[in-house]
């Protein structure tokens, strides 16, 4: 199975955000967003397991999307994806305000508040049915496809020489001593569970 292939199936990227059982501000960076209907309007998520914001986002049943515009540095995304929540406040680093008590990105293109309303448990995953509570535009800029932004990355990679292997989705930074092309197929991202290829050499 080459799990390249599923990758032509296009998405987004976008930064959740939420609160913990202490009413810290935490988030997280997410590809997996779809919009299931627009009247009541539905929006279908994903959200990894592991993930703190996840564990949190399933005691308070709410959280904040915002949608990342084409322009995002990659540092927001880092900001999002390579480090927890648990450890760290992600929202210090960017600017943000709250709607509906929930941070969002000032530069989103646009946001809105999600209620958790199903959810389905997959081995890796719990993908969450959520109803929309509230949405504003944000710039309304073009948002950012994730194929686009692998292709940036590529691209940014190409003109470096590392070895060092680095998931795009979550930021983690694979170096182990087995070389990234020997490991199997089946291989996935230790933090966010993707497959390896979402990776790109750094
Ligand atoms: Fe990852």
């Amino acid at each position: 199975m080459n799990l390249d292939a599923l990758f032509k199936i296009s998405h987004g990227l976008y930064v959740t955000g939420a609160r913990d059982t202490q009413d810290r501000l935490i988030g997280s960076c997410i590809d997996a967003v779809m919009v299931i209907e627009a009247s009541p309007a539905q929006i279908m998520i994903s959200l990894g397991k592991s993930s703190f914001t996840c564990e949190n986002v399933l005691i308070s049943q709410k959280l904040s999307l915002s949608v990342l515009p084409v322009d995002t540095p990659d540092d927001v995304i880092r900001n999002f994806g390579m480090q927890s929540s648990k450890t760290t406040d992600k929202w210090k680093n960017v600017p943000y305000h709250l709607y509906q008590n929930l941070p969002v990105l000032n530069q989103a293109s646009a946001y809105m508040t999600l209620v958790i309303t199903q959810r389905i448990e997959t081995a890796t995953h719990w993908v969450l049915l959520c109803d929309v509570q509230a949405v504003e535009p944000g710039s309304m800029a073009p948002a950012l496809i994730y194929a686009d932004y692998q292709n940036r990355k590529r691209k940014e990679n190409k003109m470096t020489e590392s070895k060092k292997w680095v998931c795009t989705v979550c930021g983690y930074v694979y170096d182990g001593d087995i070389p990234f092309e020997e490991l199997p197929d089946d291989w996935t991202c230790p933090l966010c569970g993707e497959p390896k290829s979402v990776f790109v050499q750094e």
